[in-house]
């Protein structure tokens, strides 16, 4: 069949797969028979046991990405405990919420070293050793509504993932002769930790509810099919694009 969404013989990171979106990332992409890493800081017992519960394979690595120190140590236990990774999506993220006028720079550089930073070092470190063992790969960056638009009260957040819109096409223009894809998905608004103080807020609810044209804020489960496409074969000639998964927000 000349059209494949079948992942199986696949490795698969994904960072920051304890709970949210990366969870759900995680989850479709073992549905589609990748064994996943799950990275991060938190336990990945829910993520393990909704993997199990599907039939899947999946394993743990416990690492803090405030930092560039764990990045090669990520790679190296997947690769022994999974086989070399073939698809790295950079999923964990943060979010800090101020005025402009009141932002600290500890909130711009908290955001920025994970959101943007730890994505590029990561990224690097898994595309030089796809290289040099002359094998192809798929990076997926989780991107944000805020790489198109500006939002409020979030400016590191926005600049974040603005960033990670660019560095998905400079990354794509580098790396697609090689062999390996790199695209992005800009989710829409979704119900995760990430947006309970919007949730959380009457007025900001109904104003965002009110713009989105599906009607609802999107549920987790909503956002495996774009991932997995994207780790596919069938995403093979898919190189630098963010993919809005949103409800429509875009179009409106
Ligand atoms: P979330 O807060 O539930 O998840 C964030 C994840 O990042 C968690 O797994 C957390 O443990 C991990 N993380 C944070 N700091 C880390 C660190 N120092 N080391 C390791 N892991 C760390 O929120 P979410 O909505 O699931 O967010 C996932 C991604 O989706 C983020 O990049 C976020 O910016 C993006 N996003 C979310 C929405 C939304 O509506 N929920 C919209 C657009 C983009």
């Amino acid at each position: 069949m000349s059209v494949s969404f079948d992942l199986t013989g696949k490795t698969a990171i994904v960072t920051g797969a304890n709970t949210g979106l990366g969870q759900a990332i995680a989850v479709a992409l073992a549905e589609a028979g990748a064994k996943v890493a799950l990275v991060g800081r938190s336990s990945m017992a829910e993520t393990e046991a909704r993997i199990g519960a599907a039939g899947g394979q999946s394993l743990s690595i416990s690492a803090d990405l405030s930092t560039l120190e764990p990045i090669e140590r990520i790679l190296d236990e997947t690769t022994s405990r999974a086989g070399s990774a073939d698809i790295v999506v950079n999923n964990a993220g943060i979010i800090r919420r101020a005025d402009a006028l009141d932002f600290t720079e500890a909130d711009w550089d908290a955001v920025m070293d994970i959101n943007l930073k730890g994505v590029f070092f990561l990224s690097q470190a898994f595309a030089r050793r796809l290289v040099a063992a002359g094998r192809p790969g798929k990076i997926i960056n989780i991107a944000s509504l805020l790489s198109f638009q500006g939002g409020i009260r979030i400016p590191s957040y926005t600049a974040s993932k603005s960033g990670l819109a660019g560095l998905t096409r400079l990354l794509a223009c580098e790396w697609a002769a090689k062999g390996i894809n790199v695209n992005a998905i800009a989710p829409g608004y979704f119900a995760t930790n990430n947006t309970e103080a919007l949730r959380d807020d009457p007025d900001r609810n109904a104003a965002i509810l009110a713009r989105i044209p599906a009607g609802h804020w999107g549920k987790p489960e909503e956002i495996g099919g774009a991932a997995v496409f994207l780790a596919s074969p069938s995403s093979d000639y898919v190189h630098g694009t963010v993919l809005p998964v949103d409800g429509g927000w875009l179009a409106r």
